[in-house]
């Protein structure tokens, strides 16, 4: 690309027509999406120098601040009356990581190893964890779900008991089953921590597959690398759950042969209607020690304030949060989480200042909210959806921005959760005017949908939106992006090597999805219209409910 600037400003035109049809004018230019300065951006929060972005270190005191300056000179205002933050308050536990975790049956004894055979915690704020030789019981998916009629802990009491459960849900295995390949949010790992909690459980267990749970053992590593966080007040932490971990394929083949049972098998009942729990009549001990800290960390909003309509808001979210530095690993060790979730970070500088730059702003009041902890189960998003600054039932839509567009331009983008809500109909409108079109999640079964910031507001009832870069890449094809973007996740995902690479990405599709992004938030500050979940969407009547108010 010899000249970008060109083919920037063939973009803004291409909007400048399209809203122009549509009676709007949208009055910015290619001055207003200077792209080294975006570049900029995302090459800053990716740095060294801001160590990985970890909540409560400095890493995270550099990042809010350098997002406080960055919105205070594009002209945004503070989105917490005259503050730019929220507060967190958290829980931060740090697991002693020289554990093991003993297994036995009669003489028998399997000894598993902290971080090669199984890694965990504890959500309990207490400085010494014991589980003593309580009965290991194997709960298949973990799931209690009655719109499915499936309950695997039906008939079997699991109080006192550590449970061992598998990742996704049966759907995985059996089409007929739960939504088939669409993972429903009963297989992801918070909910089978959640459901253990509820049914009295000390301690779950969850076998790793790569398959099934989308990442590799490293992945896991590197995210339970011994300092795990907790909303300061949650289900789990109030409960009598004193571990929380995974087990490695291998070590869980080990575990089941010691009992006396056959893994492959097992995983087949446990994916057939009927299944019921299994004793595995194994003693399970554990003990580790905790260090137990209070602290804080911070939401940052900022606010573009509507005209008409002032008081009803578009809030656009991507988290600053990720793992910051795992000193275990030799070479590299800072995770800069460049593409994951640099890119995002600076999208929302970059969209807050088009929308200050607009000379006739949108009727709706636009919020840019960079979300701290989502790397530790949504704990930001989830902090904030349940001490919302702005009412909920006057939050007209989220529009969340995860990991962008590194690979180049795309005919398409994808949503997750497509179908959800009305807020798809925008999004498909936009995209049709560039030329471009809508696609559903190419891998469901990863559960994309329950795995960001979005699905916090979602579950309060607010419509949210996961829009993420499309795989039909205009000069290779889709092959080449399943390819490409596998590659990318085996060897970069949530690891030291996710650094930015002026080199190697591509920013010309990203720019375009921003200006997608852009156009979404636009056209719903713009319209007086209150876009809903649709008939048999999860959250539906909780969004019913709270418009009536
Ligand atoms: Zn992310």
């Amino acid at each position: 690309m010899k000249n970008p600037l060109n083919i920037f400003k063939l973009i803004f035109l291409t909007i400048i027509v399209s809203c122009n049809s549509n009676k709007q004018k949208v009055d910015f230019t290619s001055e207003n999406f200077n792209l080294e300065e975006f570049k900029t951006r995302i090459a800053t929060l990716a740095s060294d120098e801001f160590q990985g972005r970890f909540p409560g270190t400095i890493g995270e005191k550099k990042t809010i601040q350098y997002l406080e300056e960055q919105f205070k000179q594009i002209g945004a205002k503070p989105g917490n009356g005259n503050s730019y933050f929220q507060e967190v308050p958290l829980l931060k536990i740090t697991s002693d990581q020289t554990t093991k975790l003993q297994l036995s049956k009669g003489a028998e004894t399997l000894i598993l190893n902290f971080s090669d055979d199984f890694i965990g915690g504890t959500p309990q704020p207490v400085e010494n964890i014991e589980i003593s030789k309580s009965n290991l019981v194997f709960v298949g998916y973990g799931i209690n779900a009655p719109e499915f009629n499936w309950n695997d802990y039906k008939d079997i009491d699991v109080k006192g008991k550590v449970v061992l459960a598998l990742v996704n849900d049966p759907g995985f295995r059996d089409s007929t089953l739960f939504k088939g390949k669409n993972m429903t949010y009963y297989g992801r790992w918070i909910y089978k921590y959640e459901e253990a909690a509820r049914q009295g459980a000390a301690g779950i267990i969850l076998v790793h597959e790569t398959e099934a749970a989308s990442y590799p053992w490293g992945v896991v590593q590197n995210s339970w690398s011994g300092t795990r966080f907790y909303l300061a007040d949650n289900t789990v932490t109030k409960s009598g759950l004193k571990l929380q971990g995974w087990l490695t394929n291998e070590a869980a083949h080990r575990v089941f042969k010691i009992a006396g049972l056959d893994y492959d098998q097992q995983l087949k009942t446990a994916s057939t209607r009927g299944f019921t729990s299994v004793d595995m009549k194994l003693s399970t001990s554990i003990n580790f020690k905790n260090k137990v800290e209070y602290i804080r960390s911070n939401n940052v909003l900022a606010l573009i304030p509507g005209t008409d309509l002032a008081n009803e808001y578009i809030i656009y979210t991507g988290h600053w949060d990720h793992f910051g530095i795992n000193s275990k690993l030799k070479g590299d060790s800072i995770l800069n989480g460049a593409l994951d979730n640099a890119t995002g970070t600076a999208a929302l500088i970059q969209l807050a200042e088009n929308f200050s730059n607009l000379k006739v702003k949108p009727k709706r009041s636009i919020v840019f909210m960079a979300i701290t902890c989502e790397e530790q189960g949504l704990l930001g998003s989830e902090y904030y959806a349940e001490n919302p600054i702005f009412p909920l039932n006057k939050t007209i839509a989220v529009i969340n921005m995860d990991a962008l567009n590194i690979f180049g331009k795309t005919k398409d983008m994808t949503i997750s959760g497509y179908g959800f809500s009305e807020l798809d109909d925008y999004a498909i409108e936009i995209l049709k005017e560039h030329n471009r079109y809508a696609a559903p999640d190419p891998s469901p079964e990863r559960g994309g949908y329950y795995r960001s910031d979005h699905f916090s507001f979602s579950k309060v009832g607010i419509p949210s939106i996961n829009m993420s870069f499309g795989v039909d890449n205009i000069e290779h094809g889709k092959q080449w992006s399943f390819d490409t973007m596998s590659k990318w996740i085996s060897g970069n995902y949530h690891k030291p090597t996710d650094n930015y690479e002026p080199n190697i990405w591509k920013f010309d599709g990203m720019v375009e999805d921003i200006m997608v992004y852009f156009e979404l938030g636009y056209k719903l500050g713009m319209t007086d219209k209150y876009p809903n979940w649709r008939e048999g969407a999860l959250y539906k009547a909780k969004r019913d409910e709270m418009m009536k108010q």
